[in-house]
Formats: C-alpha cells, sequence, structure tokens
C-alpha cells in the first residue's frame, strides 16, 4: 500500500475506496485534470477497462463527473473527467462521523463493563456477567478468568477521538476562513 498522508484529499479517498489502482487513476486525473480514460489509461500503465471500472465507480459515489467531449480527429464522443472537490470533502467527513460515533460506543461499552480473561492470546474476553455463568473459568482452555483491565483501549480509544475531534475543528476553521 502506498503512503497516502501527505497526499490530496481525492487521493486519499480513492485509497479507501479501492486498491492501488484507485490511487493511481485518482493521481492521474488529479495532475491532469479533464483527462480521458485513454489519458488515464496510458499515464497509469493500466488496462483501459481496469481504468473505466474505477472512474465509473467514482462516477457513481458523485466525486467525479463526465463531461461529454467530441475527439476532434476521430470525431467520436468521449468524457473528460473532473474531480467534484466539495463532494469529496463530503465524503470524507461523513467517512469521519461514522468512525467517531463507532468509537464513542466502543469507549461507552468499555467504560462501563469490566473484562475477565484467562490470558490466553487465543482466547476471548468475557464480561463480568458472562464470566459469573463460567464460574470464571476458561471454557476454551480451562484456565482461570482474571479481570483484565481495558486502562490502555481505553486510553487508545480516548486518543483516536480526541485526535478525530481536532481534525475536524482544523477543517471546520479552514472552511469559515476560505
Ligand atoms: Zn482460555
Amino acid at each position: 500500500m502506498v503512503k497516502l498522508e501527505y497526499e490530496d484529499t481525492f487521493v486519499k479517498v480513492a485509497g479507501i475506496l479501492g486498491d492501488d489502482d484507485y490511487i493511481r487513476v485518482a493521481r492521474a486525473l488529479l495532475n491532469n485534470p479533464d483527462a480521458t480514460d485513454e489519458e488515464i489509461a496510458s499515464a497509469t500503465g493500466l488496462k483501459i477497462n481496469k481504468v473505466r471500472k474505477v472512474l465509473y465507480d467514482l462516477f457513481e459515489r458523485g466525486l467525479i463527473v463526465g463531461i461529454k467531449d467530441k475527439d476532434p480527429k476521430k470525431g467520436w464522443f468521449m468524457y473528460r473527467w473532473k474531480i467534484q472537490h466539495d463532494q469529496v470533502e463530503v465524503f470524507l467527513n461523513k467517512q469521519r462521523s461514522v468512525i467517531l460515533r463507532k468509537l464513542r460506543e466502543r469507549l461507552d461499552y468499555e467504560r462501563s463493563h469490566t473484562f475477565y480473561w484467562c490470558g490466553t492470546p487465543t482466547c476471548k474476553k468475557y464480561i463480568f456477567e458472562e464470566a459469573i455463568e463460567l464460574f470464571f473459568v476458561c471454557p476454551e482452555c480451562g484456565n482461570p478468568l482474571k479481570e483484565d483491565s481495558n486502562k490502555d483501549l481505553i486510553a487508545a480509544l480516548e486518543w483516536k477521538i480526541n485526535q478525530i475531534e481536532q481534525e475536524n475543528i482544523k477543517n471546520s476553521e479552514r472552511k469559515n476562513s476560505l
């Protein structure tokens, strides 16, 4: 997988949706706005069918639009593709809020339960109510179930939630200053 930390948001979104081919198509479109299928295929070295599949997916998700154009030499119609930058932002915001909701749900769950575990990496952890039912014995390996602190996990979840919230604040400040 290619590193996307410093990439344009459009390329990042492409990387979320698909494989490296998506990233290559997105980069080609970013470097050559209004590119045609053929131009993207030759810029990426990908087969035209693969390029069209990626473009169609991005189009269906509203991230790009196709402008019909006539090839001056050959006289046939083709599409020139344009990135819908505002839709890319909408997509990323939605994505972030889904992740944030899931993280908060998980954090609530972790905070409101005590977990019990036998210490065997392949065995699962149990909440208190389950551990009572099992008489505090792991049904998989037979070892005793002991209280397992989830402090580290809670701290990691809090950190991640805070990071996304800060990112959201930064993004809305940037939007307001435009
Ligand atoms: Zn076990």
